[in-house]
């Protein structure tokens, strides 16, 4: 029986299939035992009128192979089109995004020369839910969805990742002083899980001054686990700072499956002219490599790689007058590679990924969430209307009431407007109208809530949605 282990790979659009091709041919002359199975994803799916991008017989594949190395795709202009990387991680789990960015000082030019930092990214969570609604002709919301089995999961994931590659610290970037709840869980699942790993140093920053911390002095961070959208943001930003968006590479890791690929797109301008830089799907392969447990391969590529970077052989994105000295297309890049196959840089930190289990992290793992007693205390009711001031507008809803429900207050974009709130604040047709129990802290029911619904119908007003008020163990369980 073949003991190669069956991949599936995506040649993609634009520099993809070059940048594929000259992949393949470098683990393959450094000795993968791979199997390989080609499914076509991307522009000529979309445009056979499959919205996805991706034929259904080609999930059959990933779901056998459990392994999917990706090139870049096109994602044709116009709408309609889903995002093909969206559907592939939430379709499949894959809950991480590990993206290592580290600088080749020296070699590449860049303002940080001792950047080495990996950012582990949420993938499935977060804004990225896709669950837009327009409600009013003024106002569109997106759900930011944040769970705790999500946050542990991601949490864990780059705690272990830290331990496993002999990573000093985990850093946690939030926004928890504006998003209390939703980024206030982030924050709390990664004190609950740094207390697990006192051997790993913590720290946690708001997202806006982490991340200029990190731009201005990357050599402070080491791994850094953020929720998907600043993750997505700050990814490319760190890997832009090592010299090009072309040297990185990044897994994206399930339970079930895990992707692999460069990070850029696919940069659909040098298609077809030999001209791209595959070092970004080399190291996304790099990362393959180790995850099939196949690290004397990882090594060779990694080290020949990093070889070819110190003596000069560059493409053209790297290439640079007095500090490279030569300028190759991907072909040649590729050929150069295969000819340092088995030999270490000298400048650069060469690698040595071990055969025993030091660089498999053990994926997926998540307490069972505690439910806690929860009780209906109120509802937010939200109407649109737009003929007059706050005051107006509250002063014609506070008789609408019912017996177990009256009106508290009304807010409008977050602001409170009513009773008390000032003429200066700006308002749109979308009303927030806060609704408690007048005697206080008593326990409500959904049907209270039909019953106040129906009477907010009956007395003229236009609600568009409702958000149920609820206290998780007596505690809150919405913004005050
Ligand atoms: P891009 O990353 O494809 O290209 C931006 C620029 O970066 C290019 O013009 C080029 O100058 C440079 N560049 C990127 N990769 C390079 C490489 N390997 N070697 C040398 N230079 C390189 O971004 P874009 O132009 O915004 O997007 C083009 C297409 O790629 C779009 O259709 C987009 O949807 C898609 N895209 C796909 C993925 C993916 O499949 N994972 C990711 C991002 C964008």
């Amino acid at each position: 029986m073949s003991n190669k282990v069956p991949i599936t790979v995506a040649h993609g659009d634009g520099i993809g299939p070059e940048i594929m091709d000259a992949t393949l041919k470098i683990i393959l002359a450094a000795g993968a035992q791979i199997d390989i199975e080609t499914i076509e994803i991307g522009e000529k799916v979309y445009l056979r009128g499959n919205s996805a991008g991706i034929e259904p017989g080609a999930w059959d594949s990933l779901r056998r192979t459990k392994v999917f190395l990706k090139a870049p795709i096109t994602t044709p202009q116009g709408g309609g089109y889903k995002s093909l990387n969206v559907t592939t991680r939430k379709t499949l789990g894959l809950y991480a995004n590990v993206r290592p960015c580290i600088s080749y000082h020296p070699f590449v030019k860049t303002v940080h020369p001792k950047m080495d930092i990996v950012i582990i990214r949420e993938n499935e969570e977060d804004l990225y839910a896709g669950i837009e609604h327009r409600q009013t002709d003024e106002v569109y919301q997106c759900l930011k969805l944040i769970t705790r089995p999500g946050s542990e999961k991601i949490i864990r994931y780059a705690f272990e990742f830290a331990r496993a590659n002999g990573r000093k610290k985990v850093t946690c970037f939030m926004k928890d002083n504006i998003m209390k709840l939703t980024d206030g869980l982030f924050h709390k699942v990664f004190d609950e899980i740094a207390a697990e790993y006192p051997d790993i140093e913590n720290e946690s920053w708001i997202v806006d001054i982490g991340a200029a911390k990190m731009a201005s002095t990357p050599e402070n961070f080491d791994v850094i686990v953020l929720e998907n959208l600043y993750g997505d943001i700050l990814s490319d930003v760190a890997a832009m700072m090592t010299g090009s968006v072309g040297l990185a590479g990044s897994s994206n890791i399930g339970e079930h499956c895990s992707m692999f690929e460069a990070i850029h797109g696919s940069a659909p301008r040098h298609a077809g002219q030999d001209k791209a830089n595959p070092s970004g799907l080399l190291l996304g392969a790099v990362l393959m490599l180790i995850h099939i447990k196949q690290f004397d391969v990882a090594t060779k590529v990694h080290n020949a790689f990093l070889k070819t970077l110190e003596d000069g052989i560059h493409t053209y994105d790297l290439y640079k007058e007095g500090l490279s000295k030569k300028k190759v297309g991907t072909n040649e890049y590729a050929e150069a590679i295969i000819a340092r196959l088995g030999q270490k840089p000298t400048t650069l930190k060469a690698v040595n990924y071990q055969a025993s289990d030091t660089n498999v992290v053990e994926t997926g793992k998540h307490k069972e969430t505690f439910r806690a007693k929860k009780e209906l205390v109120g509802i937010d009711v939200f109407i649109d209307w737009k003929k007059g001031t706050a005051i107006e507008f509250g002063n014609s809803l506070k008789d609408v009431k019912t017996k177990n429900l009256e009106l508290q207050m009304i807010g409008n974009r977050g602001t409170k407007v009513w009773p008390d709130g000032l003429p200066e604040t700006f308002i749109t047709d979308h009303w927030r109208c806060r609704y408690f129990n007048p005697e206080k802290g008593k326990i409500i029911s959904n049907s209270d809530v039909v019953e106040l619904l129906d009477a907010i119908n009956k007395a003229g007003f236009d609600f568009i949605k409702t958000e149920h008020l609820y206290n998780f163990d007596g505690e809150a369980g919405y913004s005050l």
